[in-house]
């Protein structure tokens, strides 16, 4: 079985995303700056965001992550969010999900600047991803598409099967795989029968957030399986929604987690904020 790894992928595509940094710089006179917004202090979005920070470092971005407590306002995030929509020296801003309780998704989605929008949540991008128009695209299945493409897997004619329709994963990656013409069954919570669909797939991408849902017996023979899902297991190791063992014995090719989708979703959450620079720049 061939273990797809972010590892040659990433490594290629940060030089290069180094590469264009310096290019930034040297027409803009300044470096690409990405601001998270973290609200709370949920520990697994702490990690994140500081890998993320520590990134954006090392390719020469300016990072800042800006901090607010878990009783802020929203009304208060979304003033601070519209006055970095506004400041020319910030190119990308991403909020950092899950937010509380008190933040509604379905208003939070409109509040980051379509042209800032790196992580390509805002509606107008969802939007134009369906239609298959250029767009910002979410960086967790733009970053798997990429992976997939690095590894040569074909994708035009094949059966592809999403598991979770979240508008982070699930929903762009069904646009993506639909755009690259693959046949798409899409499933979720109320698909009645998840094995029988999962089993149909020449590709199956799984974003259930449910830790080993995925046993060998819901893969087809030779099937290329993606593991979205991340797990801290109570051995405090990472895990995904495949059972990865016994699916290794029947796909073809595999993700691992870690080591797999994670790092992709990164770099691509880097190249979306260069490009959001470079248009900054371009418009300016
Ligand atoms: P989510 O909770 O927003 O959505 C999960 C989706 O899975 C829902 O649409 C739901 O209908 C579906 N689902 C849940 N249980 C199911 C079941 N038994 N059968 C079929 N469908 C089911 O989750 P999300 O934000 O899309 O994230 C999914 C997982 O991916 C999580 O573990 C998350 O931590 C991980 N994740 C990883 C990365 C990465 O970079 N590797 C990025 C984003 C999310």
């Amino acid at each position: 079985m061939l273990e797809l790894l972010a590892k040659p992928v990433t490594q290629k595509k940060n030089e290069i995303l180094a590469k264009k940094c310096r290019e930034f710089i040297s027409r803009a006179h300044r470096p690409p700056q990405l601001t998270v917004v973290l609200v709370g202090e949920d520990p697994a979005s702490v990690i994140y965001t500081r890998k993320k920070g520590e990134m954006a470092v090392s390719l020469g971005f300016e990072h800042k992550t800006l901090c607010f407590p878990a009783t802020a306002a929203p009304e208060e995030v979304k003033s601070k969010i519209q006055s970095l929509n506004e400041d020319p020296l910030v190119d990308g801003i991403l909020i950092q999900r899950p937010l509380p309780k008190s933040f509604r998704e379905d208003e939070v989605l409109f509040w980051v600047d379509p042209s800032k929008d790196v992580d390509a949540f805002h509606p107008i991008h969802m939007g134009r991803l369906s239609l298959g128009l250029p767009c910002f695209v979410p960086c967790t299945p733009a970053g798997i598409m990429e992976l997939l493409k690095h590894y040569q897997i074909p994708i035009a004619g094949k059966t592809a099967c999403i598991v979770g329709r979240s508008s982070i994963v699930g929903r762009p990656m069904a646009a993506l795989m639909l755009a690259a013409n693959a046949t798409v069954i899409h499933c979720h919570s109320h698909t009645p029968d998840l094995r029988a669909m999962t089993r149909q797939a020449d590709l199956l991408i799984v974003a259930a957030g449910k830790r080993g849902l995925i046993d060998g017996s819901f893969i087809k023979k030779d099937a290329v399986v993606v593991d979205v899902g991340i797990h801290r297991t109570p051995e405090s190791k990472l895990a995904g929604d495949v059972l990865y063992p016994e699916a290794a014995k029947i796909a073809s090719a595999m993700t691992p987690v870690p080591g797999g989708v994670g790092p992709m979703t990164i770099a691509l959450l880097m190249e979306n904020t260069l490009s959001a620079a470079f248009g900054q720049l371009d418009h300016s």
